[in-house]
């Protein structure tokens, strides 16, 4: 099988798992207990905190919290923040290509009375910070702009916007899970008080995650219960997860430059490889202003299902928009965003790739591709009528 859909999940790295394992039979105590059961694992989940502060650069009295992935984080953030200003201002300003996992929780903030403007993006794939400056009003109480798409790989412009809402002391969320392992996630660089993370994109396991929360940044908890994790996510600690997200995050953090090198090698190789065999073909999002594990192509006249279809009989494993929403028929949001129609969204397909894809998986998808495409287009009735005698 050759796997191009590390945007959907990611194995889970032998050095973490190894970690891992103890906390699942030898070090089963509870972190709250005051014994020595507990001692030991309360250890590893402030060690495993501490590599994950590391990771995402955070500083003196800001926090890192333990959530169940990035879905939670984003909850946390959105509705956390938004229900603790109500009473300063009702409005929050977020783009048009958020994940679900952020959309969602604002659709469920707009219902208790908040006033939600989505920026739309350039045909690019990237907000404009000014537009989303100029959204701000007296009542924001929240900005949140996904750090990168997980569709189309663009990178938006995070620390501009940091900037311009810290001018009117607005705090600032970013939904980093599409970007964490494949470029430079940093705090301090980028300026967001809110970001959150996702240990399943750095190799970790699944069902896990965190939100780091800048200091001063006043959040009510979503989640109540016993008071873990300073009140903000009660519930006993998930720790063989939050030792397993620790150790890839700190891993993550070493291999940062050499995987971004390999990742943008396989990348470039792949758009040029195609715009030079496939007549046609575009890249979905801007070139430059990507993430380098994210190939993302339209191939006119075709559908992209099809193509799934097709490469899966080679054993090649690719997507279409957001693996959350591959059983709804409805076209892509972002594709939709970045002005396709809805037969250009339905002709679309992804290609992630990861730590394990080799040049070999490239040469041979570099191969499939092709031929695919021509058979897929002599079928389709879209195909302009003389295109193969050009
Ligand atoms: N945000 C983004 C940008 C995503 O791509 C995803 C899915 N990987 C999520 C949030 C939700 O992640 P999870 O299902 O792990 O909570």
């Amino acid at each position: 099988m050759l796997y191009f859909d590390y945007g959907a999940g990611m194995p889970v790295d032998e050095q973490v798992f190894e970690a891992m394992k103890p906390f699942f039979t030898t070090h089963f105590g509870n972190p709250s207990s005051l014994h020595e059961y507990g001692d030991a694992v309360r250890e590893a989940v402030e060690a495993a905190r501490a590599q994950v502060v590391s990771f995402v650069g955070a500083g003196e009295g800001d926090k890192v919290v333990f959530t169940s992935g990035a879905t939670e984080s984003n909850n946390l953030a959105l509705k956390g923040v938004a229900r603790r200003a109500r009473r300063r201002g009702t409005h929050i300003v977020t783009t048009n290509i958020e994940h679900w996992a952020v959309h969602t929780p604002l659709k469920a903030l707009e219902k208790e009375g908040f006033e939600v403007t989505r920026v739309p993006v350039e045909p690019n794939g990237i907000v404009d910070a000014d537009a989303v400056a100029d959204a701000m009003t007296e009542e924001t109480v929240l900005v949140s702009v996904m750090f990168a798409n997980n569709e189309i790989g663009t990178v938006q412009p995070i620390k501009e916007i940091a900037e311009r809402a810290h001018e009117r002391n607005i705090p600032v969320h970013t939904d980093a899970t599409a970007a964490v392992g494949r470029i430079l996630v940093d705090a301090n660089d980028c300026g967001a008080d809110l970001i959150t993370l996702s240990s399943n994109d750095i190799y970790g396991p699944k069902g896990m995650g965190a939100l780091y929360i800048r200091r001063g940044v006043r959040i009510e908890p979503v989640m109540h219960g016993g008071g873990q994790e300073w009140g903000i996510r009660s519930g006993t600690e998930n720790v063989a997860g939050i030792v397993g997200m620790g150790a890839a995050a700190e891993l993550a953090q070493r291999r940062l430059t050499r995987d971004i090198a390999h990742l943008s090698h396989l990348q470039t190789k792949l758009i040029d490889g195609a715009f030079e065999a496939i007549p046609d073909t575009h890249l979905n999002g801007d070139r430059q202003q990507r993430v380098p594990n994210n190939v993302n192509f339209l191939f006119d006249y075709i559908e992209g299902e099809a193509m799934l279809l097709s490469l899966s009989n080679y054993g090649i494993a690719a997507s279409t928009g957001s693996a959350c929403s591959s059983k709804t028929l409805s076209a892509s949001h972002v594709l939709s965003a970045i002005g396709q129609s809805n037969e250009e969204a339905h002709g679309s397909v992804q290609f992630n790739m990861g730590r394990l894809t080799t040049d070999d998986d490239i040469d041979f998808l570099l191969e499939k591709l092709p031929p695919v495409v021509d058979r897929l287009r002599r079928m389709s009735p879209l195909t302009p009528k003389g295109f193969f005698d050009r």
